[in-house]
């Protein structure tokens, strides 16, 4: 009827670019969706620490003469305090992530550097925790990519290994390069023998501020937006992360990227994908 009369008349060129604005305009709503839906987020995610910041400032006043009470007031303050600082940490993490070209500046990065660093980042949590991390397989393993948010992405599947293991378990990181037809890959799997991730929840988890147990996860400092910084990470970068796990046994995030001569060769081979 009606449309493609329309269609007719300001085909065949003229139809394509029909289709093409409303499909930017369809886009540009869900983006506005999701920009609001983030600050609804961002905005209660910050108050419930601020929030209990304020009660607990109060208690410690209140309890002036009990030093036993002030002590764990105190104790609880620091707890929501480290929780604001990941937050508003991975808040700066993330809006980076999305905003700048993190090709940019890419350059060969060392696997075992990446490591070594990922490492670092939770030697305390995994320390007190008596959590051992061993790792294998990274010599001589270059991804292509920026150093910074690829440190990020790795930081976070550790820290999280890290976090949702009982204490005395163990924290694997294992690098390998896959030969592929597209230029070869480098695979980074993080396995620990944690709580485990349910088939539902598998589907959830990389979404910003998803949490299966919220309590738990604020309880170690947790934001909820680990997982969603390492998904826009490896997608920027012609990546991949994918995750098996089994509950009560433990999981395996799997962080596959270009290998750095590969994606040299690639970039040579079509200058204009550069
Ligand atoms: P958080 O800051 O809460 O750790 P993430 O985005 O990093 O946020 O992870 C989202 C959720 O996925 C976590 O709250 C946790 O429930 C689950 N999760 C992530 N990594 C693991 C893991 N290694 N083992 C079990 N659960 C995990």
């Amino acid at each position: 009827g009606e449309p493609l009369a329309v269609s007719a008349r300001v085909a065949p060129l003229g139809s394509r670019l029909v289709l093409l604005l409303v499909e930017d305009l369809t886009e540009a709503r869900r983006i506005e969706a999701v920009r609001r839906d983030f600050v609804a987020n961002v905005s209660h995610e910050l108050k419930t620490p601020v929030g209990a910041l304020s009660l607990l400032s109060e208690a410690v006043l209140d309890a002036a003469d009990d030093p036993e009470a002030v002590q764990r007031f105190a104790g609880r303050m620091q707890i929501e305090a480290t929780r604001l600082t990941n937050l508003v940490q991975e808040l700066i993490d993330l809006s980076r992530v999305q905003n700048d070209d993190p090709l940019e500046d890419a350059e060969p990065v060392r696997v075992d550097e990446l490591v070594a660093e990922a490492i670092d980042r939770c030697r305390h949590a995994a320390g007190t925790k008596q959590i051992t991390i061993a790792s294998g397989g990274t010599a001589d393993l270059h991804v292509w990519g920026n150093r910074g948010q690829l440190a990020a992405a790795l930081g976070n599947l550790v820290e999280n290994a890290v976090n949702y293991s009982p204490a005395r378990t163990r924290v694997g990181i294992a690098a390998r390069r896959v030969a592929q037809p597209g230029g070869d890959m480098i695979e980074i799997a993080v396995t620990d023998q944690g709580i485990g991730i349910s088939d539902k929840d598998k589907e959830r988890i990389f979404e910003r501020f998803y949490r299966v147990d919220p309590a738990r996860s604020r309880a170690t400092g947790g934001t909820g937006l680990g997982l969603a910084i390492v998904k826009h990470v490896v997608a920027s970068h012609g990546g991949e992360v994918t995750v098996w796990s089994a509950e009560g046994q433990g999981s395996t995030f799997t962080l596959r990227l270009p290998e750095a001569g590969a994606a040299r060769d690639r970039a040579q081979q079509h200058p204009d994908l550069d």
